[in-house]
């Protein structure tokens, strides 16, 4: 109804007829209409998306400087294809489409606000977020707590995990899940807290390390798995717990016994506590941490860009301090990133990284170093090509999904806007701290983009947990 609404407004304002198809992958709405349903009943301000879309476009560097000189909001490159992916207003469309000759544009999410809508949970309905997180632990806590009275231990833990992983959760009830699995499994698994954020929530950090007489914990090789250092990429911080899970529960697996013994993993599900939740209360398209980055306390713009803030080649960003990449003005300003690099500093840990693998959405990619520039090869070229690409079979044999492997310079089109691929986690832990590396862009390629449905959590924490164990046997096998 509404899109009719919007076409005969877009005729009507701009005298031509839309110039994209309406193709969209968002038609599976299950929620009534939002615009219908009482304002006190919507989980966030909805009327912040209303009337704006999500459109793919042929990428021109002119559309590229326009879209960031005005502030759209870019949700994806497709470097094959050669398309961008923006949000904007429904009647700026027809604008920016004719301004840029985009023929063969189309609208990719048609109904941002519903989309936006679709996501949150039906118990979230007319509370305040505090509330709704607070019930929504709670109400987990008993579950689990009638199963453990039933059945046993390692049961539980599995179907409530089961029951976990049917929603995206905020951290009231990951918490919870995370203590429970300490407590199921306190001979593998330690939970440490190293420090506070802006916003004051611990940054977690998960150890995972089954015990070995043949492989102390310093003759291990460490992974580091990483996930929502972007906050609204809730499928990164899923598909990391996921992950947790799967290594707890198959560490007993004689498959797999003798590799995990070789293993020491560190996982840290949301590098982003503050942005991830900020992303449940307030904004669920925010993207930066949420610290204050002027001394004018009235200033509206907060957050920096984590993933633009670690020291390796480091720049001063291009973009605003209310834009979405801002990078602060030093490196490692993030308070997330020092604390994660004192950490790094003063473990033993440090000398034992052999794989980081940093998890985001959206666009089914795999990307290796480095993203600062193309005209850098990284030191094992061939090497990082090769286990990305069996990474992919990983997958593809998994789910039939498809993960492009590529350089992540080319994702972040860092030779058109060289100061988009500064300072990335990426290039950092690869060049400092591990030998391997890899930013994975999980599902979907853009249907749902950033909002996809907590139908997927099992199968895309399933397809990245299969090119985990495919990426952790091949830097054991590799010397
Ligand atoms: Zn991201």
């Amino acid at each position: 109804m509404l899109l009719s609404i919007w076409t005969t407004l877009l005729v009507a304002v701009s005298g031509i007829q839309i110039p994209f198809t309406l193709d969209t992958g968002d038609t599976d709405y299950v929620k009534p209409h939002y615009s219908l349903v009482d304002e006190a009943l919507h989980p966030i301000d909805l009327s912040q998306y209303a009337d704006e879309i999500v459109l793919r476009a042929r990428k021109t560097p002119e559309l590229l400087r326009f879209l960031r000189n005005e502030n759209f909001t870019i949700w994806a490159n497709n470097a094959v294809e050669s398309t961008i992916d923006f949000q904007l207003p429904a009647l700026a469309a027809s604008h920016v489409l004719l301004r840029f000759a985009l023929s063969d544009a189309r609208v990719i999410i048609k109904d941002l606000a519903q989309a936006v809508f679709e996501l949150y949970p039906e118990e979230y309905s007319g509370k305040q977020f505090g509330e709704y997180s607070a019930e929504s632990a709670q109400s987990f806590e008993d579950y689990a707590a009638l199963l453990f009275e039933t059945l046993s231990k390692k049961e539980a833990v599995a179907a409530a995990t089961d029951m976990f992983f049917k929603l995206y959760r905020s951290l009231d009830t990951i918490n919870m899940w995370l203590d429970m699995l300490a407590q199921t499994y306190p001979e593998i698994m330690l939970l440490e807290n190293i420090g506070q954020t802006f916003e004051d929530r611990p940054l977690r950090l998960v150890h995972i390390s089954v015990p070995s007489p043949d492989y102390p914990e310093e003759k291990k090789r460490t992974v580091v798995v990483t996930g929502g250092v972007h906050a609204r990429e809730w499928i990164s911080v899923s598909t990391v717990l996921y992950n947790i899970y799967e290594m707890l529960n198959h560490y007993e697996n004689p498959d797999l016994v003798d590799e995990l013994a070789r293993l020491n993993f560190l996982f840290i599900p949301t590098l982003n506590p503050d942005g991830y939740e900020y992303t449940w209360s307030t904004d669920r398209l925010w993207r930066k941490n949420r610290q204050q980055v002027s001394e004018d306390e009235q200033h509206p713009c907060k957050g920096i860009d984590i993933d633009h803030s670690f020291d390796f080649h480091w720049t001063e960003s291009s973009d605003s301090i209310c834009g979405e990449d801002y990078a602060g003005s030093k490196p490692f300003e993030a308070y997330e990133l020092r604390m994660w690099n004192d950490y790094l500093n003063k473990t033993n840990i440090n000398h034992t990284i052999w794989g980081y693998v940093d998890l985001h959405s959206y666009s089914q990619e795999i990307l290796y170093p480095y993203a600062y520039s193309c005209d850098q090869s990284p030191r094992d070229e061939e090497n990082l090509i090769e286990l990305a690409y069996g990474i992919n079979k990983a997958i593809r044999l998994t789910s039939g999904k498809f993960y492009t492997v590529l350089p992540a310079c080319i994702d972040r089109d860092s030779d058109l806007l060289p100061d988009m691929g500064s300072g990335s986690a990426l290039d950092y832990m690869y060049h400092h701290r591990s030998y391997w590396a890899y930013q994975l862009k999980l599902r979907d390629t853009g249907a749902h983009g950033f909002l996809l449905p907590d139908k997927y959590i099992q199968a895309v924490g399933e397809e990245i947990s299969a090119g985990l164990k495919y990426f952790c046997r091949f830097i054991l096998d590799n010397e």
